[in-house]
């Protein structure tokens, strides 16, 4: 009777402990559900600049980030700006580094949280530009992996989670943000921006392009440190269509001239919806979305942690 007690403890334990062992901290697919449909649905009203919905928006980025113990960059999230009369401001959130030397060393990760509003091509009776995959989906997973970062607590460097506002009225927020970080003179490392992430490639090996592909090694580096050949790859038509000067990396690069590039899933070639009344969050791949923002987890902590900055510009 003794010993079965025994095995039983010993057994207790031996699942327990593999539980442990096992046990990760991947993000779900529920998470991203959740956050992605808040930001896409009509309450929010497509996100314009200037209006109430994109105030919403940012006054749940900020929740999130205040219980996540991600602290404030500047004096509060909001980094301030004005467009002619309009008052705009980008969302911008801290994790500093670890280690007293490395922790001076800087790395963004950021997506635009705005969209369209409304527009004047309805469907049926819905005129609400939800820009679910446009870039709900970009703000997701960025929003997830500094969740999961903060939490985790281990990179070096440190961390700067940027949500830009008008991306889509010419790049204004991150213009603003990249020439006041370069004002006080931080230490860039790189800058990951993402975009649309929504939706898996059909015809690709890989999950993500890297806009700008030729400009560094951060493509190779992040299959490297994902333990996966095909993670990103390069995409023909960003490469045509310059989407490497089209997104939130393009001003950060230009101030600081280190690896600022767009990851992104779509190159308009794999979505239908791209600026359309029907981009909406019943279009996504869920599955897609939730692999592929935990396989850029472990990439972005290593970036965080290398004693040397590995990512580099070919001609640098
Ligand atoms: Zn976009």
């Amino acid at each position: 009777m003794k010993k079965v007690l025994i095995a039983s403890v010993i057994l207790i334990l031996i699942v327990f402990l593999g539980f442990k062992i096992f046990e990760n901290d991947d993000v779900s697919e529920e998470e991203l559900r959740v956050v992605t449909s808040y930001l896409a649905s009509d309450e929010l009203e497509g996100r314009d600049i200037a209006s109430v919905g994109i105030e919403k928006a940012a006054v749940y980025l900020e929740n999130v980030f205040k219980k996540n113990n991600i602290k404030p960059y500047f004096e509060t999230y909001r980094d301030n700006f004005k467009w002619s009369a309009l008052d705009l401001y980008n969302i911008v959130g801290y994790i500093e580094g670890t280690d007293p030397k490395l922790k001076n060393e800087v790395v963004i990760i950021g997506a635009h949280y705005d969209h369209l509003g409304t527009t004047a091509e309805h469907v049926g009776d819905d005129e609400i530009a939800n820009g679910a995959n446009d870039n709900a989906s970009g703000t997701s997973t960025v929003l997830l992996l500094a969740q999961r970062l903060a939490k985790a607590k281990k990179n070096k460097r440190s961390i700067i989670v940027a949500f830009f506002s008008a991306e889509e009225k010419g790049m204004l927020g991150s213009k603003h943000l990249a020439k006041r970080l370069k004002e006080e003179g931080i230490d860039l490392y790189t800058m990951l921006n993402f975009e649309m992430t929504g939706v898996p490639f059909k015809d690709r090996d890989y999950m993500a392009f890297v806009t700008g592909y030729d400009l560094s090694n951060m493509s190779q580096k992040i299959n490297e440190y994902a333990n996966n050949d095909n993670l990103t790859g390069l995409s023909r038509l960003s490469k045509e269509r310059n989407l490497f000067e089209r997104s939130d990396n393009f001003y950060f690069y230009e101030e600081f001239k280190v690896p600022c590039q767009t990851i992104s899933c779509s190159d308009v070639s794999n979505y239908d919806y791209y600026h359309h009344v029907d981009d909406e969050v019943d279009k996504l791949d869920f599955e897609h979305m939730v692999n592929f923002t935990n396989a850029m987890l472990p990439v972005i902590e290593t970036i965080c942690n290398t004693p040397t900055k590995e990512i580099k510009l070919n001609n640098g």
